[in-house]
């Protein structure tokens, strides 16, 4: 049996009972071994239902969320999928399980490098990138899903530029204490927007997001 598989099977009961129902999600997070995405001062921590800090004084999303937003995105096999916010790369990750071609962005270099790296060696085929992911990857669009793992001011633009008509955007928008989740989808002649509260992410920063001075 692998480490930790107990508390891994006992979060996703758990977060079966919080209403998480998508259970090909619920799956993935029980394949994705959380605990690789940590740092180790909180690998015995990894299977709480709580965000822990990564490097540059980021976060690795509650597992709630992840599986929250990833059942908002509602993938399918094979779709493409743009993350903005690679942090750990365990978002990434899940995606990655559920079988979309996935593509992310993260601000910080040295986060891009170390997800790059884990995910590489765990044998996830996921496009990595590091630079400003409020403008997109213009090269791999149009997107199926685009999933921000960072609070965002408003939608960008690009975002919903990039996104094929019947995709989905789901994103948190708001001021920088509490946000909504926005799940905006793409129609031929405009969008249709979903939006659920008390969400707490850390900023977007970028040219569509929030300014780099926070
Ligand atoms: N998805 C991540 C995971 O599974 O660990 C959680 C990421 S954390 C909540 C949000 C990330 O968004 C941070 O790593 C932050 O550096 C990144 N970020 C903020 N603004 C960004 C931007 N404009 N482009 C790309 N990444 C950005």
């Amino acid at each position: 049996m692998g480490r930790f598989e107990d508390e891994r099977r006992e979060l996703i009961g758990s977060l079966r009972d919080k209403g998480i129902t998508d259970e090909k999600t619920l799956d993935a997070m029980m394949r994705v071994e959380r605990h690789l995405f940590v740092m180790d001062a909180f690998v015995n921590r990894a299977y709480e239902d709580t965000a822990l800090p990564i490097s540059k004084s980021q976060t690795i999303s509650q597992p709630y969320t992840v599986a929250f937003m990833t059942q908002l995105l509602a993938p399918k096999a094979s779709d493409k999928v743009l993350e903005i916010g690679t942090g750990s790369g365990y978002q990434a990750a899940i995606l990655a399980e559920l079988g979309c071609r996935v593509f992310t962005i993260e601000r910080h270099y040295e986060l891009h490098l170390q997800a790059r790296n884990l995910l590489e060696r765990l044998g996830y085929r996921v496009a990595t990138r590091s630079g400003d992911g409020t403008v997109g990857w213009s090269e791999f669009a149009p997107y199926d899903g685009v999933l921000v793992t960072a609070a965002a001011p408003d939608v960008p633009p690009a975002l919903l530029q990039q996104l094929a008509i019947g995709g989905r955007l789901v994103i948190p928008i708001g001021d920088l204490d509490t946000q909504q989740l926005h799940v905006v989808t793409k129609l031929e002649d405009g969008v249709a927007t979903k939006m659920i509260n008390g969400f707490k992410f850390v900023p977007l920063i970028g040219k569509q997001g929030w300014n780099s001075k926070l």
